[in-house]
């Protein structure tokens, strides 16, 4: 098999696979496989671990002209839901300034921009990548950032262009990261910084709930880092690690409602499932509350102890 030519034609689908994207290595050991719980889907897509360099994938993803039928409207809704609190995107810009405090951004997949609004009042020149016309137009409007409509790999920049380039939870969803991250490494200034983040599968999150683990993202996710693939992947393009740490984000209640659904799907009732969850009611809101303020807070010394946290946040630089 042809390894290049699967990185290149991303058209290819993954099923075809049978050597590692990011190392060719030949073996590959089946880890695990689940279907999209969050739609209550029930296709069931497989998970492959590189024996080599550790890299997981998801090996019969949906072809890129199918995946569109995969996100949809609640997903939009749950990722722009997420992306309202601008205290994380001021805590990401000072992550960042370890490294970098000004200059030029690009942010792959910057959603409705509120990140580059919070880089931008920074002094920071900032442009972004999104799919979603409407997310991207707001951006524009929010920050005046030069948003490029489209998929990565459509997007042209001159090489060295940026001093940095963030990327928060975009990778794994791409068909090929190795070929993102040569872009990363071609648009940053020599010197220049790669910021990421990415749900890690080497986590207690994923040895605790296993397929049930909120995270997995199936089959949106194609690709499932941890700490040493993702360092293997991006040394392999020419970037060196400034440093890769791990954060702890267990996802304890979508990964147990989860298993509630499952088993209650086994004696017959189908709730509905995660992506179209009702608003929950007063009641409902007051036990949800007192559940986080209790035991989710119990939950997480058991979960420290079973394993290493569940997102990667890793900085790498394009060598001066
Ligand atoms: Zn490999």
């Amino acid at each position: 098999m042809n390894v290049e030519l699967l990185e290149d034609s991303t058209g290819v689908a993954l099923e075809a696979r049978v050597a590692c994207p990011s190392c060719a290595g030949q073996d590959a050991q089946m880890l695990s496989s689940a279907p999209d719980r969050f739609n209550g889907r029930h296709v069931s897509y497989d998970l492959k671990k590189c024996t080599r360099c550790s890299l997981v994938w998801t090996a019969n993803a949906p072809r890129p002209e199918e995946m569109a039928q995969h996100y949809g409207s609640e997903y939009d809704r749950a990722v722009t839901t997420a992306g309202e609190s601008l205290a994380r995107f001021e805590w990401r810009r000072e992550q960042l300034a370890q490294y970098k405090t000004t200059g030029s951004v690009l942010d792959i997949g910057c959603s409705s921009g509120s990140f580059l609004y919070c880089m931008q009042r920074a002094g920071w020149d900032v442009s972004g990548i999104e799919m979603s016309r409407a997310a991207a137009e707001a951006a524009e409007a929010r920050c005046g950032a030069k948003v490029f409509i489209g998929y990565i790999s459509e997007a042209e920049y001159k090489p060295g262009t940026f001093d940095a380039i963030t990327a928060f939870h975009v990778l794994e969803h791409a068909y090929s990261p190795t070929d993102m991250l040569r872009r990363v490494h071609r648009w940053l200034k020599p010197g220049g910084v790669f910021y990421m983040m990415s749900p890690n599968i080497d986590s207690a999150g994923f040895r605790v709930f296993g397929s049930y683990w909120f995270a997995l993202e199936l089959p949106r996710h194609l690709f499932h880092f941890s700490p040493a693939s993702l360092t293997y992947m991006a040394n392999s393009v020419g970037l060196e690690a400034l440093s890769v740490k791990l954060g702890r984000e267990p996802f304890i209640e979508n990964s147990v409602r989860y298993i509630v659904d499952a088993g209650l799907e086994k004696v017959g009732i189908r709730r509905r499932p995660l992506a179209n969850a009702t608003h929950p009611g007063l009641a409902k809101r007051i036990l949800r509350k007192a559940v986080r303020k209790t035991i989710l807070p119990l939950a997480s010394l058991p979960m420290r102890l079973a394993g290493p946290g569940e997102s990667i946040h890793a900085f790498f630089q394009r060598p001066l």
